[in-house]
């Protein structure tokens, strides 16, 4: 088990020129020597005498790099080492548009495969080749979004996940479902099907893609005899990570739910930013892991138990200068990060180990139930012969056993065929009809004078015939073929068919179970893979051995860089201790030139600092903006709650709430306590039932169901409906005409006068009676 330092390799990539850059006449301002692994940005606004910035990395690729380039020169040794055991990460970081998704992803041709689909031929190639190992390779793809992570194999992946942490494997997510792969086919299939539900339902992908960070994770369990004899599982874990789009989201303006977008959006990288700038530090005790879900997770991967890779991408063109510098200082800064990888031996958890034990216990009930079968075998043998006994002679018991397995054995055969092929052509039943009768026969010869009678007579014949009673006409009958035991056969009694039937049903179900366990079986041992087998395999052999070399040379390449680099920087310092002098002239010369070296160097650092300083200042007036922004909201909400919550409600609620740490935020205690649920539950008065007009009790609801009569039915309670309708109105005559509508017929004299009251007066308030009201 090693346990060494190894700082985070990072790498940087640029991009070519897009269709819209080149019409816009963008100049190119990047200079990328791949050779010595070194970047030189230049700031298009700058003077030319100014010096541009350079930057050194692990590697650098240029516009024209391939994606085979990165994987066999950077990815390759990274997966190989999760094969043997350690964890390992590959993050792409750097602008939207930059090549983040082309580089992880890439396009569907084979030679723009991107660094996922071509780990997955790589770690089956690997397997494949590997000897005295068993692998189980799983996958899973999840989506980070607004600080709430996503699983992309759910179908219903619009459902939170939760972290959680386990002392043993660390942070991990809850519930996230995870592929078992057997080839490059299932495991591309379950990315495929991640990215789709990455981008269904979303009206704009790229913005949404720019805004999340998608983590495709791949386990790779092996396990091996060790030197002990016993076997040893060691797991490896690939995290390979897209991340959201490093520019700053903007934020000015926003406020409410899209300020909080914003703040969120941002929340993750910054916090990456912070982990990343604690830990290269050196003086940091805290490092700020729980600050957001992507650092959660990548726990291991910056400062603990994993190889990481940054892959930093980056566009040519002068606009994109000022997000370029960031990347590249960024990425900068990464370089520093010291992880602690070590192989991760037997863990609790291991799937394999899960799948092992559940083969093994697998294996053995089919063998239990094949020794099963066979002892009940024996044992109905032995009964049928005491029975066969009973009515023949003793001395063919032996003649009759054989014959009797004989048979028994062809109708197992038998009813395992017609239940199999139920639907097959009669043809082929035909067939196996004439199989079985020969078979017979063939046993009828064998067997002579009496016993050939005493088989016919008794249970062989009847067998075949109760089956034949069966609609189903599971078996066939020799009937047809042996006119002459026709007549001998002597239909059994029912208890007789009945047992038989039930043997028979037994027997299939048996067959069926069996069937089951093998199915089972041979699915999870098709899971566990092993290779070897295409080892003798020669073109196999030769493909392995270009591999090889083709490594040598990248490690090769990789050496030379590295020496390189060490030697510009040792040149530097130690450059003037070979130098020697003939004349005080010369020394001055030199020295001068050197001081002028000195001096632009010094230039470049001081304009650096101010840089920093400068976006140092922008940061902290955006937080601060920030700050202001979620003040006010936080005033306002105050003076909801100061205006409009009574005190002792606000109390209660208070008193409720705790903070849950885990999850990062507040949480309403339940009320009620778990054992106190119940009894709690059984008080609680019950709630109104829709369609009754108060609430019933429960023993009037089971009163209602049952239709018994109860006192408290709801029906007995009258229903009265609110009268809607318009009240009719008639006038009252306050000069006696009620009188006359009393007394006087409709010929009276004094009806004009009712006639001739203003229209007004007749539709005063006085005036009017209403003839019903309805509460
Ligand atoms: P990101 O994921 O960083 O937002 P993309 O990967 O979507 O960016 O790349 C943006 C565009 O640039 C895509 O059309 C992609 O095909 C193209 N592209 C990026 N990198 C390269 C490259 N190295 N070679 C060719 N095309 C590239
Ligand atoms: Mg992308």
């Amino acid at each position: 088990m090693s346990r060494q330092c190894e700082a985070v390799k990072v790498v940087v990539r640029c991009r070519p020129f897009n269709r819209r850059e080149e019409t816009m006449d963008n100049d190119n301002i990047l200079e990328v020597n791949t050779k010595l692994g070194q970047i030189t940005l230049r700031n298009p606004r700058a003077s030319p005498e100014e010096p541009m910035k350079s930057f050194t990395f692990d590697a650098v690729y240029d516009s024209e790099s391939k994606q085979s380039d990165i994987y066999d020169d950077t990815v390759r040794p990274l997966v190989d080492s999760v094969l043997q055991g350690f964890n390992g990460t590959i993050l792409a970081y750097g602008q939207t548009g930059t090549g983040k998704t082309f580089t992880m992803l890439g396009m569907p041709t084979d030679n723009e495969r991107g660094i996922i689909p071509n780990s997955f031929n790589h770690i089956f190639t690997q397997i494949s080749r590997s000897q005295n190992q068993q692998y189980l390779v799983r996958a899973s793809y999840l989506e980070i979004y607004r600080e709430e992570v996503r699983d992309l194999l759910c179908k219903d992946n619009n459902k939170k996940l939760d972290l959680k942490e386990n002392p043993d494997s660390g942070v991990y997510v809850k519930d996230l479902s995870s592929v078992v792969s057997k080839n490059v086919t299932e495991i591309e299939h379950v990315m495929n099907i991640g990215d789709q539900s990455r981008s269904v339902g979303f009206t704009n992908m790229n913005e949404r893609s720019s805004r999340s960070h998608a983590i495709f994770m791949i386990t790779v369990e092996c396990s091996e005899k060790g030197a002990d004899g016993e076997d040893h599982i060691r797991v490896g874990k690939l995290n390979m990570v897209d991340l959201a789009g490093s520019e700053r989201q903007r934020k000015t303006g926003a406020n409410g739910e899209r300020l909080k977008e914003a703040t969120k959006i941002n929340l993750s990288l910054s916090a990456l930013g912070n982990v990343i700038s604690a830990l290269v530090d050196g003086k940091s005790t805290h490092i700020p892991y729980r600050d957001s879900k992507l650092t959660r997770l990548l726990q291991d991967s910056l400062g603990g138990n994993a190889k990481t890779v940054m892959v930093a991408t980056l566009g040519p063109a002068s606009k994109n200068y000022e997000e370029s510098l960031t990347t590249l200082r960024y990425a900068d800064r990464a370089k520093n990060i010291k992880n602690k990888p070590k192989i991760n031996e037997d863990p609790k958890d291991a799937l394999l180990r899960e799948f092992q034990e559940e083969i093994t216990r697998l294996k053995a009930q089919l063998e239990e139930r094949g020794m099963l079968a066979k002892e009940r075998r024996r044992r109905r043998n032995s009964r049928r012969l005491t029975k066969s006994m009973i009515v023949e002679d003793v001395a063919h018991r032996e003649k009759d056993a054989e014959l009797w397995k004989a048979l028994e054995a062809e109708w197992e055969w038998n009813a395992k065929y017609y239940i199999k092929e139920e639907q097959e052509s009669k043809r082929k039943k035909e067939e196996e009809r004439s199989i079985a009768i020969s078979r017979f026969k063939s046993m009828d010869n064998s067997v002579e004078g009496r016993s050939q009678k005493v088989v016919t007579s008794t249970l062989p014949i009847h067998r075949f015939r109760s089956v034949e009673d069966n609609p189903k006409k599971l078996l066939p009958t020799s009937a047809h073929s042996s006119p002459g035991a026709r007549e001998k056969r002597k239909p059994f009694g029912e208890k007789e068919q009945m047992e038989n039937e039930r043997m028979m049903d037994h027997m299939q179900k048996e067959q069926e179970s069996m069937e089951k366990i093998i199915e089972k079986y041979k699915a999870m041992e098709s899971k566990i893979l092993a290779g070897g087998k295409n080892i003798i395999d020669h073109t196999n052999e030769q493909q392995k051995m270009l591999e090889l070399k083709r490594q040598e040379i990248a490690e090769q390449i990789r050496r030379e860089r590295e020496i390189q680099q060490q030697v510009m920087a040792q040149d530097e310092e130690t450059g003037e201790l070979r130098e020697t002098f003939s004349s005080l002239q010369q020394e001055v010369d030199l020295k001068t030139k050197k001081l002028k070296r000195l001096y632009a160097k010094l230039q470049l650092v001081k304009a650096e600092i101010g840089d920093v300083i400068d976006e140092h200042v922008v940061t902290r007036q955006e937080l601060e903006q920030t700050q202001n922004e979620l003040t006010r909201e936080l005033k306002f909400k105050y003076l909801l709650i100061e205006n409009f919550i009574p005190p002792e409600e606000k109390n209660k609620i208070m008193n409720r709430l705790h903070f849950d740490s885990e999850e990062d935020q507040w949480r309403f205690r339940s009320s009620v306590t778990s054992e106190r649920k119940s009894a709690y539950q059984v008080k609680r008065r019950p709630t109104s039932v829709v369609g009754y007009k108060r609430p019933i009790s429960q023993y009037a609801q089971i009163a209602v169901t049952t239709g018994a009569q109860s006192r408290y039915r709801a029906e007995n309670v009258m229903l009265l409906e609110l009268d809607m309708s318009p009240p009719t109105m008639y006038n009252l005559n306050l000069n006696g005409a009620h009188l006359e509508q009393a007394f006087g017929g409709p010929d009276s004299p004094r009806r004009d006068l009712l006639v001739n009251v203003p229209f007004r007066d007749r539709t005063t308030a006085s005036g009017r009676v209403r003839k019903s009201r309805s509460w």
